[in-house]
């Protein structure tokens, strides 16, 4: 069908992107999305249950760091927009093998907005006629910032200083991406935003981790001394701060996007082992909080994250729905 539009989405079966493409497809019904997945340990096509039969939903198995597959993908479908979430994302992985951070997060990026300009942009920096509208929008984190002291919070002029090979990773595709629209003026747009939490997140990850040891009556491991702040976000309210900075958002600009959420690690398992307590009670009566154990603290690891998102609040209208206690209910309950 000539009239729909076909949207590439990288890394779809992961867990944003698969809150991502039901919620899009849902509600834009004139695009089609062409979704590029490698499925890494990381992808699940579990996660795409509800939109596997949709077609409007092409799913791909394959590489970001492929150009010419991507290439092929772009010609094949007219591709006329990039929402790119692919990436390895666990900051633990990239202690143990940094490697395939550096190739799926830097050359894959590098990889996926160099063959976006070329098939939207002719020699030098002109678009082709009818595709004046098309746009690159990058997905990033609140990581790329370093960490912060006490006080304070990430704005979108907060100086780049990533600690891990994760965020490093990240922090130069985001200055890739940054480079294309300075250098060709590509429609690019970058949205950094903290940590999310929800349904369909892998289980390595810390809420699903806490949820899984607790069921399963293991120690839950919690880092150093549990003081780790994090600034929390439901993955639907991320996921429709990309849909508004995809839609309305300034070219060539970064946006924040977070719930002003601050908890630390302990605040987090405590709360869970509390929901828990209520909806599965242990069989001993005893209260899941005794499972928590506290392990070696990650090397490099950051003490405090926390966003500053008034420039999507106050431009673009953003606000989270969901508060942290009626999210955090939400996911404990998908995952029980
Ligand atoms: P995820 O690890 O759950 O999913 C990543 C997906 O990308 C997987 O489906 C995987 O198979 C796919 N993938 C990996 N390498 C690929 C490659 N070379 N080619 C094609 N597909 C590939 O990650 P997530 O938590 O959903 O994060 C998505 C994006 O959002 C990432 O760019 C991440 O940096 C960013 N982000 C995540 C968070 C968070 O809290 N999870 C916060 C801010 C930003």
């Amino acid at each position: 069908n000539k009239k729909l539009k076909h949207i590439l989405v990288t890394g779809g079966a992961g867990f944003i992107g698969s809150n991502f493409v039901p919620y899009f497809l849902e509600k834009y019904t004139d695009y089609t999305i062409v979704n590029l997945d490698k499925m890494t340990y990381a992808g699940d096509l579990d996660n795409l249950s509800e939109v596997m039969d949709n077609p409007r939903h092409i799913f791909v198995e394959g590489d970001i760091c492929n150009r010419e597959l991507v290439a092929h993908l772009f010609k094949t479908y007219d591709i006329r927009g990039v929402i790119h979430f692919a990436a390895e994302s666990h900051v633990d992985n990239s202690i143990t093998g940094p490697e395939a951070f550096i190739q799926t997060n830097v050359n894959g990026t590098f990889t996926l907005v160099d063959v976006a300009r070329n098939y939207w942009m002719e020699a030098p920096f002109k678009f082709k006629e009818g595709y004046e509208d098309c746009r690159f929008h990058h997905i990033s984190t609140d990581e790329v910032y370093g960490t912060l002291g006490e006080a304070g919070l990430f704005t979108e002029e907060t100086p780049y200083a990533p600690n891990s090979p994760y965020s490093s990773s990240k922090a130069s595709s985001d200055l890739i991406v940054r480079s294309y629209f300075h250098t060709y003026g590509m429609n690019v747009i970058t949205t950094n935003c903290s940590n999310n939490y929800g349904p369909k997140q892998h289980k390595e990850k810390l809420i699903p981790t806490i949820i899984r040891k607790a069921l399963a009556e293991e120690l839950i491991p919690i880092y150093g001394d549990g003081k780790n702040i994090r600034d929390w976000l439901y993955v639907l309210d991320h996921c429709k701060g990309i849909d508004l900075v995809y839609h309305t958002g300034k070219l060539g600009e970064t946006y924040n996007i977070g719930g002003r959420n601050e908890r630390d690690n302990l605040y987090i398992v405590d709360k869970i082992c509390s929901i828990l307590d209520e909806k599965q009670p242990r069989a001993n009566g005893a209260s899941y909080k005794d499972l928590i154990s506290f392990v070696k603290d990650r090397p490099g690891h950051d003490r405090r994250y926390a966003i500053d998102a008034t420039k999507l609040e106050k431009d673009l209208g953003w606000k989270a729905d969901e508060n942290f206690e009626s999210g955090i209910l939400k996911t404990v309950e998908w995952y029980v």
